[in-house]
């Protein structure tokens, strides 16, 4: 079994290794990790609206640079990764044994009205958006607001950009108006990275049904995430995590559920994640689980890899 990952922290970890405030070591035993459990491809935040030890990767310069660390690392010593920016590339990548990379941004702040940056981290390889974290900035609101603003003028402005240049838009920690405005203005590619079902945990970070029913209308994807307080208000299992596969599923097809586990223990210990489901190497028992329950083969090879795989090679460019 084979695993893609919609939404991994790996490209901060990195930055935080460059800046010294991460151990090397952890960064090590993470890209190890991943090769023992074989996630072939992966979608890799270089920032966001967000902090992390002293660095607030709202910030431009500190998003560059982080972009800039990221390449760095992966070309000069990781040859067994490799960033992808072309669906072409995505196919060779993985037959030739390497681990795809795609490279994301998980909340839009750091970007100018000119976009100039964004023009700097498109050149670099950045193909995935979030437009917010779970705050407002210039382009939407997010999830945790009390009041969505809903889509601004520079965010549809934003979002004409990123069909220019063929960027895949994530609707993970959006605002329910921003993401209804978001589905209004474009017709771009849309998926959730790292999100379960409202209906099943009640949690605000979690897609209502019929966001859920309007991703896969677009033919998107929407990957789940392993973080406990997202599946269970209470205790949160792997039969609690499938339930809310099995419910995306009911209300889309197969073809239109993912995982994005958002494996951050190494910044974070205290994190719960679904029993004990916290990095790479534990990913085999999400399979197991989805067989217990009664997913063939085929099935939980599309859930697990598939389904990811096909929706960049479609929409990558
Ligand atoms: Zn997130």
């Amino acid at each position: 079994m084979q695993f893609a990952d919609a939404h991994s922290d790996l490209g901060i970890l990195i930055h935080q290794v460059g800046t010294k405030l991460a151990q090397r070591d952890i960064l090590e035993l993470y890209f190890a990790q991943m090769k023992k459990a074989v996630v072939p491809l992966s979608i890799v935040q270089i920032g966001g609206d967000f902090g992390q030890e002293d660095l607030d990767y709202r910030d431009r310069g500190i998003v560059i640079k982080s972009m800039n660390e990221v390449g760095k690392e992966i070309s000069v010593n990781q040859p067994d990764f490799e960033i992808v920016t072309e669906a072409s590339n995505l196919g060779n990548t993985i037959k030739s044994n390497k681990h795809a990379v795609i490279l994301s941004l998980e909340g839009s702040s750091s970007i100018d009205a000119e976009f100039k940056a964004l023009d700097a981290l498109h050149q670099q390889g950045l193909r995935c958006l979030a437009l917010t974290h779970n705050s407002t900035n210039q382009f939407a609101s997010g999830c945790e607001e009390k009041v969505d603003k809903g889509l601004t003028a520079l965010g549809e402005q934003l979002l004409d950009y990123a069909k220019e240049k063929h960027l895949i838009i994530d609707l993970v920690h959006i605002g329910e108006r921003s993401f209804w405005d978001v589905l209004d203005t474009t017709q771009l590619p849309v998926f959730v990275s790292h999100s379960n079902s409202k209906r099943i945990c009640n949690h605000f970070r979690n897609l209502t049904d019929d966001q859920i029913s309007a991703i896969a209308e677009r033919d998107g994807l929407i990957a789940l995430n392993f973080i406990s307080e997202f599946i269970d208000t209470e205790k949160a299992t792997l039969d609690g995590l499938i339930d809310h596969a099995d419910l995306v599923i009911e209300l889309t097809s197969i073809k239109n559920v993912a995982l994005g586990p958002d494996f951050y223990a190494y910044f974070n210990a205290d994190w719960e994640y679904v029993e004990d489901v916290d990095n790479p190497t534990e990913l085999y028992r999400v399979s197991d689980k989805l067989s217990e329950r009664g997913y063939s083969k085929r099935e939980i090879e599309a859930i697990c890899y598939e389904n990811i795989f096909r929706f960049m090679k479609q929409y990558l460019r």
